[in-house]
């Protein structure tokens, strides 16, 4: 049986995987989105129960590549003011939208609601042929091509295609068949993550307070709920995860104070065990790796997605100029080009993240008075201050055409 042709196969239907294929649309790419979980399924692993607070750069990501609206149709919560405090110290920071001229820092949203509004907008606009449930077994690349070998519930299929995109996550299996390594470091950490009540709601507010066992999150939904993201030391997890919803109130509300009031009605507990996963080149024969196969990262400062959007606006952007002067997309100039403009958000937002852990989780006394000196600094240094919003919102550097609210190509 001959096999079946693509121009490119992404390896993960996932927020990242699904976001490419819908960007690639405008390029005319014949593509295949390989995806292991039924999207419709309670146990997809991507478009699970969490909260995701979207940076502005994101949003118009997911605008350009026409899923927004669909999303913000079944609400977004803005995010107008943000608390950063440590917790049993005096160091705090406010961030507010206004002082930035923007309507908001950024947008909290379930992940199912992107997933699942990432793959209607796939079917509607026919942007790739999805092969779901289906789990790819084996890449093979030579120079020509790649042969990828997919398990369909049972039956096999062969793809040959010229380019294949590796995001299938974090614990990616298919990084080692095209030879990408990857390091891997444990942070020791689980994030708890489920919904309370408040009694004294804080419309538009986030906190992001940072405690001696990780920081503790809360972000605002819709009404009075609050999602919150507790990291807690794996080994107290179990603990946090099996105590009574008495005794989990108690302790979250010791953890995080009385900003919003007594916390109640906490809903179904769930965990994330968190690791840094880093690959040194992204680049392979006829193979790409981004997101989290690329870069899972702690979500302290809700970068993870964010950060992968920014590939996924990269890499569209780099594979249709290569295409508008035909030049074979598969070919290791053009992957370089995409790994050479990536490099810097990639390595800066991870080194970012990690320094933040290690600070925080410092209780030296020279660095606790320093870290607390530097957020209390931060609310009369404006320029340090938007340098560092930019930063998180997606805003700095060399703007992929997406975030510039641009097509594609000229
Ligand atoms: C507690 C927590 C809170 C977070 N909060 C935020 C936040 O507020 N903001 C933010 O920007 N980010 C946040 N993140 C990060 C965000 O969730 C991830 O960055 C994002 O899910 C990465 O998407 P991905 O598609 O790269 O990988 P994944 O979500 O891991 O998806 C990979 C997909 O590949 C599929 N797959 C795997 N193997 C195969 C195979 N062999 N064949 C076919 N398919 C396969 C899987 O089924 C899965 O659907 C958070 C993460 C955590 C853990």
């Amino acid at each position: 049986m001959a096999d079946t042709q693509y121009d490119i196969v992404i390896v993960g239907g996932g927020l990242i995987g699904a976001s490419l294929a819908c960007a690639l649309k405008s390029t005319g790419l014949a593509i295949a989105l390989v995806e292991a979980v039924s999207f419709r399924s309670g146990t997809q692993p991507s478009y699970d129960e969490k909260m995701l607070s979207l940076a502005p750069a994101s949003c118009r990501i997911l605008d350009g590549i026409g899923a927004w609206r669909a999303i913000k149709s079944h609400g977004v919560t803005p995010i107008e003011h943000i608390y950063v405090s440590d917790r049993g110290n005096w160091g705090k920071t406010r961030l507010s939208a206004s002082e930035f001229g923007i309507p908001a820092l950024g947008y909290v949203v379930s992940a199912r609601v992107v997933g699942l509004s990432l793959v209607r907008r796939i079917a509607d606009t026919h942007a790739a042929e999805l092969y779901c449930p289906a789990k790819v077994t084996a890449v093979e690349t030579d120079t020509d091509g790649v042969s990828v070998s997919v398990d369909t519930e049972g039956s096999a299929v062969r793809i040959r295609c010229r380019l294949v995109i590796l995001a299938d996550g974090g614990t990616s299996t298919t990084r080692g068949m095209v030879g990408i390594e990857a390091s891997a470091k444990d942070y020791g950490q689980t994030a708890i993550l489920c919904t309370v009540t408040s009694a004294s709601p804080r419309p538009g507010t986030a906190f992001e307070r940072f405690t001696s066992t990780g920081p503790l999150a809360m972000l605002p939904t819709t009404g009075d709920r609050y999602a919150v993201v507790w990291t807690a030391k794996t080994d107290d997890v179990e603990r946090i995860l099996c105590c009574s919803a008495e005794e989990f109130l108690e302790r979250l509300q010791v953890r995080f104070g009385d900003w919003l009031g007594q916390l109640t009605s906490p809903s179904r507990r769930r965990p994330y065990a968190l690791k840094l996963i880093q690959v040194k080149h992204p680049v392979g024969r006829r193979a790409l790796v981004i997101g989290n196969a690329a870069h899972t990262i702690h979500p302290v400062a809700a970068q993870g997605f964010n950060l992968g959007l920014r590939d996924v606006a990269v890499l569209a952007e780099v594979l249709a100029t290569h295409l508008k002067h035909d030049r074979d997309i598969g070919r290791k100039e053009v992957l370089n080009n995409y790994r050479d403009r990536r490099r810097h958000d990639i390595r800066n937002t991870t080194r970012f993240t990690d320094a933040l852990i290690r600070i925080f989780a410092n209780e030296r006394p020279h660095m606790v008075v320093g870290r607390n000196i530097v957020l209390n600094a931060l609310n009369h240094l404006p320029d340090a201050k938007s340098a560092l919003m930019k930063r998180a919102m997606g805003l700095n550097g060399n703007l992929p055409r997406l975030i510039r609210g641009l097509s594609l190509i000229d």
